[in-house]
């Protein structure tokens, strides 16, 4: 997005709505550049990001006529392009680098699943991370940024940023913020900010596992304009607390079958109140996974799970079914296209109750896919089909599970159902907890499944758990090698 395009996203509700909002109030005169933004998937292209660079540089270079006090970005993070493995590393190097920039505060918003890299810590003033996951403080995680960066304009106060990046990485599904190792963290965090005054902000940082580059993992960064060795003993602090809850954050998946005993166990002693959510993180299109894998589909009808439902990207069934009416008996191909983990499609007859629209407005203007999309979003053309009990909601684009407006657009009202099957390991829980009766992580193959010694990573720093086994890594952190990298 660019010119006025990026200027109506003003008051929205993604991170750069907020900041856009705080823009005009602070009276900020805004000189828009340009927005990207793309679902988690595959390596980008190098292509990609110097097309984002140029337009950059020219707005850059067509804002010459009026000096630039200072640059805010918002960021992901997590950026792995075929030559750059650490994209926002590199573009913050650039932007720093360009003439006139040498000395302008550089400040930005980032996710909560960043690969913050030393390069980031080196070349920005301050980034403020998430501190929700799900990210339902993206907007104002947007704005906390802005008001610091208001801050360093009225004081002339200029921040550090100081990084330590413990030997670990924890799958998406060990990165919820309500549950430890990152509520302790978080809660130290925010104990931290109130202890050090000269502390601008404390920032936990999940990582995001499923990128292969030297900074992948989990880190905290802290933007200071006090000591260095007090910034640096707080980091010290927040990796002795990471290495001790580390195994924690190594949550994994569990076999169908064990769900399926425990469900009948707890079924005996009280009856459920709305749908058990059967999440396959291993599909986790919110992680890059294409959202069309065929695992928990299998098992729903396998197992013959009545009322139940699951959404499926498959453009090529929609486009088959729009030749169809409604009552049609459909004999489909689904879905197991888009990765080598999967089965491969499944041939079953479904009868079609609907095909319609997919563009719908969040229900949730603060969900994990505000952060993304703002406040609607485009599934593409949809077909609605239903084989025996099971309901399959098939959309043309990739639609991380996370607003429950996905499916009442279509018609189906998801706390009616029984089971409900989701693609996602976290991201899902502040639409879905409140409609739930309990919330399983179903074990299944596919590209963001939890176990990561499954992955061939060649790039990761290590040792690191849980690749490389807990003792190991303790045992050369505490024989005094370092193993945690610290910089400014
Ligand atoms: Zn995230």
């Amino acid at each position: 997005m660019e010119g006025k395009a990026f200027t109506d996203l003003k008051g929205d509700a993604s991170p750069l709505g907020g900041v856009l909002d705080f823009a005009e109030k602070h009276a900020w005169k805004v000189v828009p550049s340009i927005f990207v933004s793309a679902l988690p998937s595959a390596i980008l292209s190098d292509d990609a990001v110097e097309q984002f660079w140029n337009r950059f540089e020219y707005y850059w270079n067509s804002s010459s006529s009026e000096p630039v006090d200072a640059i805010y970005l918002v960021l992901h993070g997590a950026g792995v392009s075929v030559s750059f493995p650490d994209v926002e590393g590199e573009l913050l190097r650039r932007i720093r680098n360009l003439e006139g920039a040498t000395n302008l505060p550089i400040f930005g918003v980032y996710d909560l699943h960043a690969n913050f890299s030393q390069v980031m810590a080196r070349y920005a003033d301050a980034l403020i991370g998430y501190r929700e996951n799900p990210h339902f403080d993206a907007k104002e995680s947007g704005v906390r940024a802005a008001a610091l960066l208001e801050k360093s304009l009225r004081s002339g106060i200029r921040p550090k940023q100081y990084l330590i990046q413990p030997p670990i990485i924890w799958p998406p599904t060990g990165t919820a913020s309500a549950s430890n190792p990152m509520k302790r963290l978080l809660q130290r965090a925010r104990q931290l900010e109130v202890i050090h005054p000269e502390f601008w902000a404390v920032n936990i940082n999940g990582g995001f596992a499923f990128a292969d580059s030297a900074d992948t993992g989990v880190s905290f960064s802290i933007v200071t304009d006090g000591k260095e060795s007090i910034a640096k003993e707080s980091l010290e602090e927040l990796n002795q607390i990471a290495m001790e809850c580390c195994e924690e954050g190594n949550v994994l998946e569990v076999p169908f079958e064990k769900v399926l005993l425990d469900l009948a166990q707890s079924d005996s002693s009280n009856n459920r109140k709305g749908p058990v959510i059967l999440a396959e993180p291993s599909d986790n299109v919110g992680g890059g996974a294409p959202g069309d894998g065929t695992g928990l589909l299998r098992l729903l009808l396998e197992h013959k799970m009545d009322q139940s439902a699951v959404c499926l990207w498959d453009p090529d069934s929609v486009m088959q079914l729009s030749q169809h009416t409604a009552g049609s008996l459909v004999a489909l191909e689904l879905g197991g296209r888009g990765s080598n983990f999967d089965k491969g499609p499944v041939r079953i007859e479904c009868e079609l109750i609907r095909v319609s629209d997919g563009d719908f407005e969040l229900e949730d203007k603060q969900s994990h896919l505000a952060s993304v999309c703002g406040d609607r979003f485009d599934m593409g053309q949809c077909a609605l089909v239903r084989h025996a009990g099971v309901t399959i909601l098939l959309t043309t684009n990739r639609t991380p599970p996370m607003d429950l407006g996905q499916w009442r657009h279509v018609g189906v009202h998801p706390e009616e159902l029984s089971f409900i099957g989701v693609k996602a390991a976290v991201a899902h829980r502040r639409a879905y907890d409140p409609i739930a009766s309990a919330n399983y992580l179903i074990e299944t193959p596919g590209p963001c499944q939890s176990k990561l010694s499954e992955f061939p990573y060649r790039h990761i720093r290590r040792p690191v758990f849980p690749l490389d086994a807990l003792e190991a890594v303790k045992m050369l952190s505490s024989s005094g090698k370092e193993i945690a990298k610290l910089v400014n």
